[in-house]
C-alpha cells in the first residue's frame, strides 16, 4: 500500500501538480456533516488524493490590472486535469473506482457538495487562515485545491501539526495594534489572537462573495436579470457575452466579475512562498 500510495502521489506531481497529499475518508467523517463526506459521492470510498497548485505567478501578485488576474484563471485547466489523471490512473493501474472533484463541477455557488478546503487540510497541505478561512500552506502560500475519490485504500497523511496562520510578523502586529495585515487589507476579515494562536476568525462571507466568490455559472444565472436590464448595448454585450468568449475560460459575463487577492496580497506567508518559489520581491 505504501509503495502505491507514493507512485500515485508522484503521479499527480509529474503530471502538474505543485503539492499532494492523500486525506482519509473515515477521518473525513469524523469532522464534516451529514452528506457531506467523499463517500456520499461514491460508495465505499476509502481515500482521498488532494493536490494543490499555485494559482498565480509572482509576477501577477504585483498587478493591479483585473484582467491580468482574471485571465491567470487559464491555468486552473491545467490543475483540474490533474485530478482527472489521478483518478483515471488509479482506475487502469490498480482497478479500484474513482472520480475527479474540481472546483466548478457542482452548481451549488458557496455552499459545495463536498468541501476541498477539508479535504486539503485533512491531506496536510495547509492550515486555515484568519483571511476568509484559506488554507494556507507555508511552502506555496494560496494554493487551488482538487481531488480524486477513490475506493483504494492508501496510506493517509495527517493535518499538518503546526498552524500555519497566524505568521510571527501577525501576531507581533496584533499585539501592538490588536490588528492584521489581511484585517487591515479587508473589512470582510475579523478575528482575535490570543498567545499567539488564531483564538477567533470571523469572516462576513456575503462581503467576500460580491469581490471574489462569483462563482461561474451561479454568479451569471443570479445576475442575468440585470443584464438584461442594462440600458447601453454596449455594455450588455460586454456583460452578457464577455469579450466574444475569445477563450475556453473566458465566461459569459466576466465584465461583472470580482477577483479579489488583496488579503494574499499583503499576507506574509503568502509573500515568504513567492519568495522562496521564484525569488524575487
Ligand atoms: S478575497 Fe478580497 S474580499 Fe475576500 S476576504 Fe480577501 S480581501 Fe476580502
Ligand atoms: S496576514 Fe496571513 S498569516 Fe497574517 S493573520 Fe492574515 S492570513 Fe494569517
Amino acid at each position: 500500500m505504501k509503495e502505491a500510495t507514493e507512485r500515485i502521489k508522484q503521479f499527480a506531481l509529474d503530471k502538474g501538480a505543485d503539492a499532494v497529499g492523500i486525506a482519509s475518508v473515515a477521518e473525513i467523517k469524523r469532522l464534516v456533516p451529514q452528506g457531506y463526506s467523499p463517500d456520499d459521492l461514491l460508495k465505499g470510498a476509502k481515500s482521498v488524493i488532494v493536490s494543490g497548485n499555485r494559482r498565480y505567478t509572482s509576477g501577477t501578485w504585483f498587478t493591479s490590472n483585473i484582467d491580468v488576474i482574471h485571465r491567470q484563471r487559464a491555468a486552473m485547466g491545467g490543475r483540474d486535469a490533474v485530478a482527472l489523471a489521478v483518478a483515471r490512473f488509479i482506475e487502469e493501474e490498480y482497478g479500484y473506482a474513482s472520480i475527479s472533484i474540481v472546483p466548478a463541477m457542482f452548481d451549488s455557488g458557496i455552499n459545495p457538495v463536498i468541501s476541498l478546503k477539508v479535504l486539503a487540510e485533512m491531506a496536510g497541505l495547509g492550515t486555515r487562515c484568519m483571511a476568509g478561512g484559506i488554507i494556507l500552506s507555508r511552502e506555496h502560500g494560496l494554493l487551488g485545491f482538487v481531488a480524486a475519490i477513490t475506493t483504494m485504500e492508501l496510506v493517509p497523511d495527517r493535518p499538518l501539526a503546526e498552524p500555519v496562520c497566524p505568521h510571527p510578523a501577525c501576531i507581533s502586529m496584533w499585539e501592538r495594534r490588536k490588528t492584521t495585515p489581511c484585517m487591515e487589507a479587508c473589512s470582510a476579515i475579523g478575528g482575535r489572537i490570543e498567545n499567539g494562536r488564531l483564538k477567533e476568525v470571523r469572516w462576513f462571507r456575503q462581503l467576500c462573495a460580491t469581490r471574489a466568490l462569483t462563482t461561474m455559472n451561479g454568479a451569471y444565472i443570479r445576475l442575468l436579470a440585470d443584464i438584461m436590464d442594462e440600458t447601453d448595448p454596449e455594455r450588455r454585450k460586454y456583460l452578457a457575452i464577455g469579450q466574444a468568449r475569445r477563450y475556453i475560460e473566458d465566461p459569459p459575463g466576466r465584465g461583472i466579475w470580482g477577483r479579489c487577492i488583496e488579503c494574499m496580497r499583503v499576507c506574509p506567508v503568502n509573500r515568504n512562498a513567492i519568495k522562496l518559489q521564484h525569488q524575487v520581491v
